[in-house]
This record gives structure tokens, sequence and C-alpha cells, in this order.
């Protein structure tokens, strides 16, 4: 059984369709990624299955549940977490804070779990009792990335987390991708920067308005001609 199964999602925004039958699956030791142009649906996609947006048709399961409608809170719970576009830390609250908030759900000690978070990333650790705010973009993204991992998802969604990076900084995420999923995370990843998605990953969708036009091998598809030319700016 697949850790997550989307069957024929439809997602509308009033008049708007924003999904029309997206199917795809996620097997637990993955890293997915969903790639395609702006407006294609990838973002849709991820609020859909956290449920920040109600799929007008479809059904998603996760580790065999159906999950479609279910409030974000409760599919939290049941072991999904969203770094979202953008970032979304709180920039008035410290990093530490920041992370505690990322565990809410939990009621056990997280000292253990933030420490580890400091040893995989030491410039937080550096900037602990920092705002949020007065971070760098990278670090920004660091933390909304460890913040999601407190809550001990058995999935993690990624929205974009290379955008507005500078190019090391997005090497450095990647390679953060990797070690986590090296570690057994099972990673659902959007990105706007394909090529390193689809290298990074093992499995590759490209969405274009709203439907799924090609999915399989992500090292394959990243070789594809016309996905090269059409997604990848590649002649
Ligand atoms: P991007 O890379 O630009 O974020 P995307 O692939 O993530 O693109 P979505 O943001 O999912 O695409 O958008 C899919 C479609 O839904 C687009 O046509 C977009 O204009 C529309 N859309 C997204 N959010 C809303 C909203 N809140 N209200 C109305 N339409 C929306």
């Amino acid at each position: 059984m697949a850790l997550l199964e989307v069957t024929d999602l439809d997602v509308h925004y009033g008049a708007i369709q924003a999904l029309r039958g997206v199917s795809l699956k996620v097997e637990e030791g993955q890293v997915v990624t969903l790639v395609g142009s702006n407006g294609a649906g990838k973002t849709t996609t991820l609020r859909a299955l956290s449920g920040l947006v109600r799929p007008s048709r479809g059904s998603i399961k996760l580790g065999g549940k159906e999950i479609a409608g279910l409030s974000p809170e409760v599919i939290v719970r049941l072991g999904m977490a969203h770094s979202p576009e953008g970032r979304g830390v709180f920039p008035q609250l410290t990093v530490r804070d920041n992370l505690e908030l990322g565990a809410y759900i939990r009621n056990d000690s997280l000292d253990a779990d933030i420490e580890r978070a400091f040893v995989r990333f030491p410039r937080l650790k550096e900037r602990a009792s920092q705002l949020a705010g007065t971070l760098s973009g990278g670090e920004q993204q660091m933390l909304a990335l460890v913040r999601a991992l407190m809550c001990r998802p058995k999935l993690l969604l990624l929205d974009e987390p290379s955008l507005g990076l500078a190019p090391q900084i997005v090497q450095q995420i990647f390679a953060i991708i990797g070690e986590l999923n090296k570690e057994g995370m099972t990673i659902l990843l959007v990105e706007q920067n394909a090529l390193m998605a689809l290298r990074c990953a093992h499995i590759g969708y490209v969405l274009e308005t709203g439907q799924v036009r090609t999915s399989g091998d992500a090292k394959q598809l990243a070789q594809t001609d016309t996905i090269r030319k059409a997604y990848l700016g590649i002649d």
C-alpha cells in the first residue's frame, strides 16, 4: 500500500477549476516531485492534501485512510506536515518559539528534537533566541523545514523550498532534502526548479493546467526531450 494515494482529485476556486482529475502516489521512503509551470496547480495540490482547500471530487488516502475533507489539524495529527510556499515562519517569534509551535500537536518534551535540529543546522542554534524575521531567506527556509519536522511527520510536503534563494543556498536545501530522505523521511516536493527537483527525486509528476501530463522515473523524465524543452528551458 502506498503511503499517499491520490485519485481523480478536482479542486475549484469558485468558478475556476484548478485541478482536473489529478492522481498520484507516494511510496514510503520516496522523494516524489511535482513540477510544472506557473499556475499548473502544484501549490493547490499540496493545499488540498493538507486540508487547506476542500477538493470538489476525488480521494486522498494517507496510509490507507481517507483524509479528503478533514481539517488541517487532524491531517497533521495523522502524520502529514506542510512547509508552505513563502516559508510562513512567524517573524515576530524567536527561532526556538517557531520550532515549538511546529510541534503543537505533541505533549511530550521537544528538547531532544530541537537539539538534533540544532546539530544539523548550527546557524539556527546560534540564532535560537533571535526573531525569525531577522534571519536571511535561506535561514528562514531551513527554519520552516525544521519546524515541519517537529511534529514527526510520516510524510513531509515541501512547497518551493528553493524559491528566491541564492544558488549556493539552493544546493544546500537540496542536500538537506537528500539527507532527510536517506534517514527515512518520505517527501512530496513541489518545485519551479524542475531539473534539480527531478535529479533529487525518485518519481516525478509533470502538471499542466491542473492535470498530470506525464509521470515516471524522475531521472528518466529529466532526460526526456519534450520535458527538457517545455519545463526545463533546455534545448
Ligand atoms: P505557482 O508556481 O505560480 O505557485 P502552481 O503550479 O503552484 O503555480 P497554483 O498556485 O496551484 O499553481 O494555481 C493553480 C490555478 O489556480 C491557477 O490558475 C491559479 O490562478 C488558481 N488559483 C490559485 N489560488 C487561487 C485562489 N485562492 N483563488 C482563485 N484562484 C486561485
